[in-house]
């Protein structure tokens, strides 16, 4: 996060990254932070959040439901929480929809919360999608990552259903290399904000910008 002279203030912007487990979300955002203005303000993963706080990470339909209701609430008061900072962009880890793609029925997320689908697709102006690689493209598990491959592509693409119908999704295909990633995410970031934040210098190692190289398509993949 760079100081950033301008105190104009700003149109709020909603960017959502997300993606399965292993697509470098994480990795991403944190360059992302790092290089751009104090008024692009990186949200933590509000599941993150909730489980890390010792919310029982239980696999029964109930406790499946009552931790993806907490992290709803949680995402959504994180978004509120952001707004008084004046930022231009809330880069957010997951957005609400998310959520239903871990949701175990019969009912919906969203009627358990009381909203509505399209409305929660409509929070968001851009959503970025780093899809989950196959463990022949490198997918692996961890102490936080439990999932198997398996698991981790059904995940992935349960999370592409969810946002499908947003009018602003670009799709990263998993075999391509993270400076690649970063420079999109990077370049669709800078596009969202203000003239006023637009100009200052960003350093992101082997990710120099390229006039135009933002490749924003909905719903099709970009490649290498
Ligand atoms: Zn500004
Ligand atoms: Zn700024």
């Amino acid at each position: 996060m760079r100081p950033c002279p301008c105190r104009e203030p700003h149109p709020l912007r909603r960017v959502v990254l997300t993606g399965g487990p292993g697509a470098g979300k994480t990795a991403v955002l944190e360059l992302l932070r790092q290089a751009m203005c104090e008024h692009v303000v990186v949200l933590p993963e509000s599941a993150g959040i909730v489980f890390g706080g010792g919310f029982p990470r239980r696999t029964d339909d109930a406790s499946r439901r009552a931790a993806q209701r907490a992290i709803f609430f949680v995402q959504r008061e994180l978004e509120a929480a952001a707004e008084g900072a004046n930022p231009a962009i809330l880069l957010c880890d997951r957005g609400t929809v998310d959520g239903a793609a871990y949701w175990p029925g019969p009912d919906t997320l969203w009627s358990s919360v009381g909203v509505s689908r399209l409305t929660e697709l409509a929070r968001y102006d851009v959503v970025v999608h780093l899809r989950t690689p196959t463990s022949a493209q490198g997918y692996h598990t961890d102490a936080h990552r439990i999932e198997t491959a398996e698991e981790a592509a059904r995940v992935d693409e349960r999370i592409a259903l969810e946002w499908d119908g947003h009018p602003r999704v670009l799709v990263v295909d998993a075999t391509t290399d993270f400076v690649t990633k970063v420079r999109l995410a990077l370049d669709l970031v800078r596009d969202e904000l203000p003239p006023c934040c637009r100009t200052h210098p960003v350093h992101v190692p082997g990710a120099r910008r390229e006039a135009g190289s933002t490749r924003e398509r909905t719903h099709e993949e970009v490649g290498t």
